[in-house]
This record gives structure tokens, C-alpha cells and sequence, in this order.
């Protein structure tokens, strides 16, 4: 059994010394991109905005000029988007201008359209003062030419898609979304179409681990059930290991029928562990087969749940070459909670947020196989081991499950 910060340890170097070369990047849509991990850093061609604009509907003019309002200037001309004046503006005068027009040459302002009036045609009557650059926004203000506007590894946000269309990025290079071979293992298991049986109860864990490889960026493949015994096994296990990753969930532990380290080792996988001290999740496996990184996850629904979490997740971004990234949130404990001098207890918890920080208590539910234990929490909060009772006030980690 080893600590889980090892288990860690091992799955991150593991991913990163034997990804080499995979996951090649492919272009995708744009509107596809959001979420995806960008293979090429984006460096602005431009500056952004590339000229001197206008973010008022209104009259350029020049500040000095309306010092004492109300004050009348000549309207010399108009800039609209898309279509500049030619010309300059000179002192008592001023340029008709709408939002996102470029500012012309002599003008240093604007002042908006509500704060005008047209006496007669060719006059406008200004009846505010403005601040030297007010209503404009100067070239290269947001971004200039040469800035690195997205880093490569960067997993595309929402504002990325926009940034990478104004940098005329329609088709970007992201990671290939590595495949992820799912198994779910045990005599008792029924798909969830099916009405169990006597002893029979419904594969869960295949769902939400898919949901989970979906939500990391990678792409899941249903293998099905197989039955506790080395044929269906190996057949299984076999093709799960033709994927990027293997995922085989139940037999494990040390059951009379849990068959899956031996048939793991039958077909060539190294196992790097196969007990981590947390709870739940101790009976986790890790390993590979050259370029196929293997999982043996525990049967339990929470534990397969939690230790998709703390291992595959990682082993994913890895392989996306995602810029490291950490998705555990610091909080304060509100009520004491005893901790396992043994084992690092992972639990559901609720969090919110009040006071200026995170308050997190840990959920009532029946252990490893309480999916509704589970459902009625919204995180899971690390207990550390050690002796005693974490009293109410200490910090505490936790994984947003929202
Ligand atoms: P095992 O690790 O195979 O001993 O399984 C531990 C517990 O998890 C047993 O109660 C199993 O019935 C249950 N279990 C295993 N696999 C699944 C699954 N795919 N869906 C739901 N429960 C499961
Ligand atoms: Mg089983």
C-alpha cells in the first residue's frame, strides 16, 4: 500500500516520461473548440484595437475645445464603422462618429450623442465637458502586435474562442482526444435496460466513468460487461488495451473471483501499484502496456468515482498536453470530523461560499457504494490521516464536483 501523494506521483511522471508522441494535434472548428487543448500558442498578428476608435455614439471633437459648456462646433464630416473621415478636425470643430468608427486625425475625444443637440444643420451643440481620451480607446490598448494572446496547452475558454477568431484562427490545432477503453467487471452486473435478477444489480460505474472521460476532454468507449471468469476477461481487458486507456472497474480486491491483476499481468501490463491508503479507492491498480496507460479501479460506484478523480483525470490532461492544472479548492471545516490515522479519507461534502472563503462539511452517507450519499453532496473534501479529529476552523482541500 503506498501514500496516495506517491500514487500521484507515479500516474503524473508515468503519463508525462511515456506520452511522447502522442495525441498528435488535429484542427478543429472553431465553434467546436471550447474546452479543447490548444497545440500552437497564438501570438497577436495585430494590435488590438487596431486604430484609434470610438466606443460612443457621438461627436469627436477635441477636449479642449468644451471646457465651458454649452459650447456650439462646427460639424465637419462624419466617421462611421468600417468607414473613416478623411479628414482632420480642427479647433471649434467636430466629427459626427459612431461607435467602433476610427477617431479623426485633430480629435482627442468624444462625447456622446444624449449629451448634444443639433440647433441647425452643420452646428452641434455640446452641453458636457469630456476628459482628454474620453469615449475613444487608443490603438493596441488591449492587446499590441507580438503578444502571446493563448498559450499553447491552454484548454480554449469561452473569451479564447473570440481572441482566436480576431487573431483568424477559424481552424485551430488542438490535442486529439486520446480514446478510453471502459470494462466494467462482475457476475452480478446487468445493463441498465435490463430488471436484475436475484443478486443482480445495474452497471452504473460504465456511465459515470464515461460521463467523467467526457468531462475531461477525452473520448469514451463502451466495451460492456465482463463476466468473472479469465475468458470474457481477457477478451475484454484485451481490446480495452488496443485504447490510449484502459479503464476496468470491480475485481480488484481481494475477492475469491476478482481476477483482473492476474489477467492484467497475463497480457503484458506492468503494474506500477495496486493499493493506494485512501478511502475509499484503496484497491486502485495502475500500469501500462507500451503506449496504454491501465486502470483497475475498484467496483464500489463512489470509489470508482473518487479514484477516476485523483488518477485518470490526470493521466488525461497528460496526454491532452494540458498546462498543469490544479482542481483542488482550499476551504474551511465547519463541523470537527474524525480523521483515519491509517488511510486519506476522500468524502462527500457540502461546500459554499460565505464570508470571504469556502465552508466545508462532510455529508452523511452509508460508504463506498452510496451513489446518493454522493448525489446529495456537491464535493469532496480530503480528510488527512493522522491521529485525532480535525477541529472546526482548520483548512481543508476539496474538489468542486459542480
Ligand atoms: P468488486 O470491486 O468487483 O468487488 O465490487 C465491489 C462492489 O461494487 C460490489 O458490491 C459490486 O457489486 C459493485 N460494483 C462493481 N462493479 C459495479 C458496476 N459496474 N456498477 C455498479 N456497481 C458495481
Ligand atoms: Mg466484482
Amino acid at each position: 500500500m503506498i501514500p496516495i501523494e506517491r500514487a500521484v506521483e507515479i500516474v503524473t511522471a508515468t503519463a508525462a516520461e511515456r506520452r511522447a508522441g502522442r495525441m498528435p494535434p488535429e484542427s478543429v472548428e472553431l465553434a467546436e473548440a471550447r474546452g479543447r487543448v490548444l497545440r500552437e500558442a497564438v501570438v497577436s498578428a495585430e494590435d488590438s484595437p487596431p486604430f484609434d476608435k470610438s466606443i460612443r455614439d457621438g461627436f469627436a471633437l477635441r477636449a479642449g475645445d468644451v471646457l465651458e459648456p454649452p459650447v456650439h462646433l462646427r460639424v465637419v464630416g462624419e466617421s462611421r464603422a468600417g468607414k473613416a473621415f478623411e479628414g482632420s478636425v480642427g479647433r471649434g470643430e467636430c466629427c459626427e462618429i459612431m461607435t467602433g468608427a476610427p477617431l479623426p486625425a485633430g480629435a482627442d475625444s468624444v462625447v456622446m450623442v444624449e449629451y448634444t443637440e443639433r440647433p441647425e444643420s452643420g452646428v452641434a451643440r455640446v452641453l458636457r465637458s469630456v476628459a482628454e481620451g474620453g469615449g475613444t480607446l487608443r490603438r493596441g490598448a488591449e492587446t499590441r502586435a507580438g503578444d502571446l494572446l493563448i498559450p499553447a496547452g491552454r484548454k480554449i475558454s469561452l473569451a479564447d474562442i473570440g481572441l482566436l477568431a480576431s487573431a483568424g484562427r477559424k481552424t485551430p490545432m488542438v490535442s486529439r482526444k486520446p480514446r478510453v477503453a471502459i470494462v466494467a467487471t462482475g457476475d452480478e452486473l446487468v445493463d441498465p435496460t435490463a430488471t436484475p435478477g436475484s443478486g443482480q444489480i445495474r452497471n452504473s460505474n460504465s456511465y459515470t466513468l464515461a460521463a467523467q472521460v467526457i468531462a475531461a476532454g477525452a473520448e469514451p468507449v463502451l466495451l460492456g460487461i465482463a463476466r468473472d471468469d479469465l475468458p470474457d476477461l481477457r477478451e475484454k481487458i484485451g481490446r480495452a488495451l488496443e485504447h490510449d486507456i484502459a479503464l476496468v472497474s470491480g475485481g480488484v480486491s481481494m475477492g475469491k473471483y476478482d481476477f483482473v491483476e492476474p489477467v492484467l499481468d497475463e497480457l503484458g501490463v506492468t503494474t506500477l501499484f495496486d493499493k493506494v491508503a485512501m478511502k475509499p479507492g484503496k484497491p486502485t491498480v495502475f500500469g501500462y502496456r507500451e503506449g496504454t496507460f491501465v486502470f483497475g479501479l475498484p467496483g464500489n460506484p463512489v470509489s470508482t468515482i473518487v479514484s477516476f478523480h485523483m488518477f485518470v483525470r490526470p493521466v488525461i490532461s497528460s496526454l491532452l498536453w494540458e498546462e498543469s492544472r490544479t482542481d483542488m479548492l482550499e476551504g474551511v471545516l465547519e463541523a470537527p470530523t474524525k480523521c483515519d490515522p491509517e488511510r486519506v479519507a476522500i468524502v462527500p461534502a457540502h461546500a459554499r461560499f460565505a464570508d470571504g472563503a469556502f465552508r466545508v462539511r462532510t455529508a452523511s452517507w452509508k460508504g463506498s457504494s452510496d451513489l446518493a450519499g454522493l448525489a446529495r453532496s456537491n464535493a469532496l473534501v480530503v480528510i488527512p490521516s493522522r491521529e485525532g479529529t480535525l477541529a472546526v476552523g482548520e483548512n481543508v482541500q476539496f474538489l468542486s464536483l459542480e
